[in-house]
């Protein structure tokens, strides 16, 4: 699924940019230079930091979810609004409880803290948030996860109530009066929340809304004006600092304390609460001097000019880590960080600052070099001639679904989870089999994978193959090791072997075609068919990729440098890609159909009609051996409606 949050980014900025003009024109002034930058810059730090453990977060919930779950919400119960609106209570509720302990607890604050370190308040304050709270409110969710609310309706509410929260970070819009004012969290209340007048304290703790401020005694009233920040300034441009401040802070306070109970308490404590004799200077709260530092036009210039870079190096990360080598995803969020740290170490005039801006320059740069070498941006397009043939295509021939095939799949087939030990691992898959075995038919196998963040259930429910193939296959939904696939390991893939090992126990227990083992995947799931088919030669005879790619980084090259498993062989291959898939580029998908094309020897420059119009084949293929690719207009990162069908007649033609 792609990062709702990613997707915004752009509408941050732009709302950002009216919020600034709206400003000026009214006369007041919102936004200071430094400060703002510093706000993206933590936003940057916690989102990059994200891509390595947000997959993780979610496999936990799911997992709590699967095994623990009291009562089964989903969707298809009869009532389809239910598992969402219990989601999206239970979300402000746990959200309310988490944040407020988050203000009252030391450790839960360490992490909170630097949402509120700004001493302006304005939208670019919303996107200023800790690498570590989405670790601190996880366990506050899982209760959602036993609740019964599914994986996909969680993250989706959670996401939302987050964009919810953006735009209550303005001074620009006044107290709203009405019941709206009752129930909904609006700027004023928010301001209170940001604010360390003494009686706006701890206040006002609400996500999208405020009834639960109101029900447990934490609201108050936006009256005199609000002095924002923390009590103790942070004082400080460098985004890392702000990440670490407080925890360095609890260290000295446990060091100062002198009993193991003081010290242990420094964890749990409130925030006001300081160990005997430990003193913490704090400026006046009213007239105080907000945190900043000269900055010179040129010097301005020059850092919002990296900015842009930092800021376009970010959205990419973020929207196509999928398709990027983990080592290239490493080096560009180390680079992402080292750019940060040097430019607030410019604004703050550090003696070190060019030495940082150097290094980071030449991080920036290995991490490009990283992308362009990994094949990741590979675009060594041919000129290719089409042909138009006449007659029905002999390799992808139309084959339109009956518009009762969803009754009829549902009437031919029956569904089942099932468990399988693979090297001491219960790996699960989702059996889907004929209701009935013809005896004089060896029926063919077809591997389906979901994409990362998902799993076998849900992506049945996104892509019911067997609408396509009805009682003529067998299908297995695999479900990958935290929602996720080993794209990676080049020699004993733990997920290569699954799916050897479900082919062996399918053919066990049913009368295979063991001849007929195909795959296909969306997204990640679409990358790992690609990593089955190239790491184990003979396992399978065609694959269909969605949204997906090449294998990337294996054992070996090929002579023109593709990367090449040890003894590779030619196999037949569709690629299926939106042609407005920003998760996994076009470019991804049509580079995985030039692949085999290479390793199949097929024309490369030659392609010819089929009877699906988006889709191509290459010409002079191997016979079975067919290399098809369907870019789809108007579709995103996901599976085109006509996907099953048309994959399931280029199987049956190979
Ligand atoms: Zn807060």
């Amino acid at each position: 699924m792609p990062d709702p949050i990613a997707l915004a980014v752009p509408f941050f900025f732009v709302l950002i940019g009216l919020e600034l003009l709206w400003a000026r024109r009214r006369g007041v002034r919102v936004y200071r230079f430094t400060d703002t930058l510093t706000d993206l810059s933590c936003g940057i730090t916690s989102q990059v930091v994200l891509i390595f453990w947000a997959a993780l977060q979610l496999a936990i919930y799911d997992a709590v979810y699967r095994h623990a779950h009291l009562v089964s919400l989903t969707p298809s119960w009869g009532r389809p609004w239910l598992p969402w609106v219990v989601a999206f209570i239970g979300v402000d509720l746990l959200y309310y409880w988490w944040h407020r302990l988050s203000h009252e607890v030391n450790f839960l604050w360490a992490a909170h803290v630097v949402h509120h370190q700004s001493e302006d308040y304005n939208l670019a304050v919303a996107l200023r948030q800790a690498v570590l709270t989405s670790w601190t409110a996880l366990p506050f969710y899982l209760p959602l996860a036993i609740l019964g609310v599914p994986t996909l309706v969680f993250a989706v509410t959670h996401a939302l109530s987050t964009l919810y929260q953006f735009w209550i970070h303005t001074q620009l819009v006044g107290k709203i009066r009405g019941p709206v004012d009752w129930i909904m969290n609006l700027p004023s209340h928010h301001r209170v929340h940001h604010a360390i007048n003494p009686q706006y304290l701890d206040k006002n703790y609400g996500a999208t809304l405020v009834v639960w401020d109101r029900l447990f005694g934490t609201y108050a009233e936006e009256v005199e004006r609000p002095v924002y920040g923390i009590t103790k300034p942070l004082a400080s441009f460098d985004p890392m600092w702000a990440q670490v401040h407080y925890w360095l802070e609890m260290a000295s306070m446990m060091r100062a304390a002198r009993t193991p109970f003081e010290k242990l308490r420094v964890w749990f404590a409130s925030p006001a609460w300081k160990p005997e004799g430990y003193v913490v200077e704090t400026p006046p709260i009213r007239n105080r001097t907000k945190y900043d530092r000269p900055v010179s036009r040129k010097l301005a210039t020059y850092v919002a000019l990296q900015y842009v870079g930092v800021v376009g190096a970010t959205f990419a990360l973020l929207t196509w880590h999928h398709g990027l080598p983990r080592t290239v995803v490493i080096v560009g969020v180390a680079a992402v960080l080292g750019a940060l740290v040097a430019i607030g170490a410019l604004l703050e005039g550090r003696p070190w600052a060019l030495r940082a801006e150097l290094g980071r320059l030449a991080l920036g740069g290995l991490a490009l070099a990283l992308v362009f070498s990994s094949g990741a941006c590979r675009r060594d397009r041919h000129n290719v001639t089409m042909h138009t043939i006449a007659g029905e295509s002999t390799i992808l021939p139309a084959r339109a679904v009956a518009p009762d095939a969803a009754s009829d799949a549902a009437s031919l087939t029956r569904s089942s989870m099932q468990v399988l030990d693979v090297d001491g691992r219960s790996r699960r898959y989702l059996l889907i089999e004929p209701r009935t075995l013809e005896p004089s038919i060896r029926y063919p196998v077809v591997l389906v994978l979901h994409g990362d963040g998902g799993d076998a259930d849900g992506f049945h429910g996104g892509f019911p193959f067997e609408q396509a193939s009805g009682a003529d296959a067998i299908l297995a939904y695999l479900d990958g090791i935290g929602s996720s696939w080993d794209l990676e390991t080049t020699f004993e893939n733990r997920d290569v072997k699954f799916a050897e090992a479900v082919f062996d126990e399918l053919s066990r227990r049913f009368p295979v075609d063991r001849s007929r083992l195909f795959a296909t995947g969306y997204s990640s799931g679409g990358f790992i068919s690609n990593v089955i088919a190239c790491q184990r030669h003979g396992l399978l005879r065609a694959i269909a990729s969605n949204a997906g790619g090449a294998p990337y980084k294996q054992a070996q090259t090929w002579p023109n440098g593709y990367p090449k498993c040890p003894d590779q062989a030619p196999i037949a291959m569709l690629a299926l890609h939106g042609e407005d898939d920003y998760g996994v580029t076009l470019s991804s998908g049509r580079f995985s159909a030039e692949y085999w094309a290479y390793v199949n020897g097929c024309k490369s420059d030659e392609m010819e009609t089929t009877g699906y119009e988006p889709c191509h084949v290459y010409r002079g293929c191997p016979s079975g051996k067919a290399v098809g690719f369907c870019p789809i207009p108007g579709l995103g990162h996901w599976v085109w409606t006509r996907a099953a069908e048309a994959t399931w007649s280029f199987f049956r033609t190979q």
